[in-house]
């Protein structure tokens, strides 16, 4: 089996056999995400209402009863009394808990940026003492990264340990805001810098210590009945021995965890659209004006169609960079490393798509939860229904986790770092793509084969990124971290190709396998997802090209724009319809 390490997208193909796609999960994964749709279902739903007025007894006793059922440890390792499963199934199991509403987030914070710094880089006696509680819910985590002068910049922030006389405690000081299950929770995970260090540290901190002050609520626009607080650390004793990872290594921990966090949010936004898509159907079937079902309108199968192939194609690109972390880290291990160091490595290698999944799902939601609202019309402005706190609470998506202008930076930072550290070569490509512009264009064997030709699409597609990319390093070199404009452009080129192929390929797959009756209907999802990408892919490319490119060079390169974003002709009206169809019939999202 071929794999491509992280960010080789750009420069390499794959085959649709190599890829991991939904539909590969076996019984036993499905039983573990039902067992979660099944919680979600009986014991979240009826209590959203309750939950969003503020009940954080309720949300602590929500997530105790998540934990009696083993959802806070699928993927902790049984010996910290967890199910030791891998990196896919917990995404899975997260789909479900995605629906979730503000639950989702309580969940989310504690299983990941909660729990797992001390899974990765705590020593084995701080797992044993914590880890284990975490995993059955016994202890509830929260993550304190975030100052109310540090936000995006995480590294600034003020807050101090100072290593006390006797060095067996850290005296720590400072504030942290935006906490998420901040009133909740019985361990901090607080980042920290020890003395005038250059960089911060982190520490395990006990809610229950003296000197830890809680502010009020904060009254948030949604995810209303999550626990969300400022936090105050006033001459707090931190025994020395909860120093987590190195002194000075917390930034490190911070974005490594944040790798994880993103794929995450990635696939509980795609369960979170799921949801609305499924409700939105359900409306649209039943609502009558002028003397039929709304969902017979054209206006509303369009929307419900793009709903769905956003959906669709985020889920594809999700699962996709999730199985290649397993992967990955698997190769870690067989090298000799450690399972948690192995997952850290193998994340920190995907950190591109990590951010891709991140970005472009939590975007897919907030279209998602903005056409829902429509479709229900005045009712979807009514606190009554569920719209309205999904539109609402979809909105924070891309703003924790690092926002998403400075996840599409990470992107595109990320893919220049490794090209210049020789180990990404996007070199050799991008000048070969300035020499097919000079030549006479190769248009290939004169296949006619559906999947071909969508790849041929895609590999030019790639050609675009490569000739702006490369242009853009030739004109500004070293300077082009500060053309932030340009560096939005091609990431968006890179999100929009990354998510074309993952469609493409798990298309593909599908059909290889022979698995569904529906194929047409992927297929129709597919043709319109790649088509509106290439004329999306052309705008972000020409944009860059007249920003900095003149004369010959800019000409030469519109010339290319245009060669490489060409696509066949669809009918993209007929194929939305379709797509809705088959929606309406099953009254729910349906692939
Ligand atoms: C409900 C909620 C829950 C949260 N939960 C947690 C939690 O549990 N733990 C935690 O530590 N934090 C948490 N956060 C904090 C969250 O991660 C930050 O809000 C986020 O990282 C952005 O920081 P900021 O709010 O200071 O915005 P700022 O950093 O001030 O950003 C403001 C704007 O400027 C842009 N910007 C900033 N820097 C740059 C740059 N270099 N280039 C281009 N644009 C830039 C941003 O993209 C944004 O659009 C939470 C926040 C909220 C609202």
């Amino acid at each position: 089996m071929k794999t491509l390490k992280g960010g080789e997208f750009l420069i390499k193909e794959i085959n649709a056999e190599d890829i991991f796609i939904p539909e590969d999960f076996n019984e036993e994964q499905r039983m573990m995400a039902d067992t979660c749709k099944d919680f979600i279902n009986k014991e979240v739903m009826p209590k959203v209402d309750e939950l969003d007025k503020h009940n954080p007894e309720l949300l602590k006793k929500l997530l105790k009863q998540a934990g009696e059922l083993g959802l806070l440890g699928i993927s902790i390792p049984e010996e910290y009394e967890g199910f030791g499963q891998d990196f896919v199934t917990s995404m899975l199991t997260l789909e479900e808990i995605g629906r979730g509403y503000s639950f989702a987030v309580c969940f989310s914070a504690h299983t990941g940026i909660g729990t797992l710094p001390i899974l990765y880089y705590g020593n084995s006696e701080q797992k044993k003492k914590y880890v284990t509680k975490l995993a059955t819910g016994e202890l509830v985590g929260a993550y304190c990264l975030t100052e109310p002068g540090a936000g995006s910049d995480a590294n600034s922030g003020k807050t101090k340990a100072v290593l006390d006389k006797g060095g067996k405690n850290y005296i720590l000081n400072g504030v942290k805001m935006w906490i998420t299950n901040g009133g909740i929770a019985d361990i901090h995970i607080v980042f920290a810098k020890i003395g005038d260090d250059k960089n911060l540290s982190a520490f395990i901190v006990e809610s229950a210590w003296k000197g830890i002050v809680l502010g009020a609520e904060e009254e948030k626009m949604g995810i209303k009945g999550s626990s969300t607080l400022q936090i105050y650390y006033n001459d707090v004793k931190v025994p020395a021995e909860n120093l987590l990872g190195e002194r000075g290594g917390g930034f490190k921990i911070a974005l490594n965890i944040l790798n994880i966090g993103r794929m995450k949010l990635g696939i509980a936004t795609v369960g979170a659209s799921k949801e609305i898509i499924t409700n939105s159907v359900i409306y649209a079937n039943e609502r009558k004006q002028f003397g039929t079902q709304i969902a017979n309108f054209g206006a509303i199968k369009h929307k419900i169609a793009q709903m769905t192939i956003l959906t669709f194609a985020g889920e594809s690109l999700t699962y996709r960079a999730s199985r290649n972390v397993e992967e990955a880290t698997q190769e870690y291990i067989a090298k000799g490393q450690d399972k948690e160091k192995a997952t850290i490595e193998g994340l920190r290698q995907f950190a591109v798509e990590a951010a891709i999944s991140k970005i472009f799902c939590s975007e897919a939601l907030d279209f998602v939860a903005d056409e829902g609202v429509q479709i229900f019309g005045g009712m979807g402005y009514s606190a009554e229904t569920t719209v309205e706190r999904a539109y609402r609470d979809s909105r924070i998506n891309r703003i924790f986790e690092g926002t998403n202008e400075i996840n599409r930076m990470v992107i595109v930072g990320e893919i220049l770092k490794r090209a210049f550290k020789g180990e990404l070569d996007v070199l050799t490509p991008a000048k070969k793509v300035g020499k097919e512009l000079l030549g006479i264009p190769d248009f290939g064997s004169n296949t006619t084969d559906y999947f071909e030709l969508k790849k041929r699409t895609i590999i030019n597609f790639k050609k675009t990124i490569l000739m702006v990319a490369g242009a853009g390093i030739k004109e500004f070199k070293n300077k082009i971290a500060h053309e932030q404009e340009l560096l939005m452009l091609i990431s968006d080129m890179l999100i929009n190709t990354y998510a074309a192929e993952s469609t493409l390929l798990r298309v593909e797959k599908l059909s290889l396998q022979n698995k569904t009756k529906n194929l047409d209907l992927y297929k129709d999802m597919l043709d319109v997802f790649v088509y509106d990408a290439a004329s999306k892919i052309k705008k972000y490319g020409d944009d860059a090209v007249n920003y900095f490119a003149e004369g010959n060079e800019k000409l030469g390169m519109a010339m290319g724009m245009k060669r490489f974003t060409k696509t066949e002709a669809v009918n993209t009206i007929s194929a939305r319809r379709r797509i809705t169809d088959k929606i309406i019939e099953m009254n729910k999202y349906p692939f």
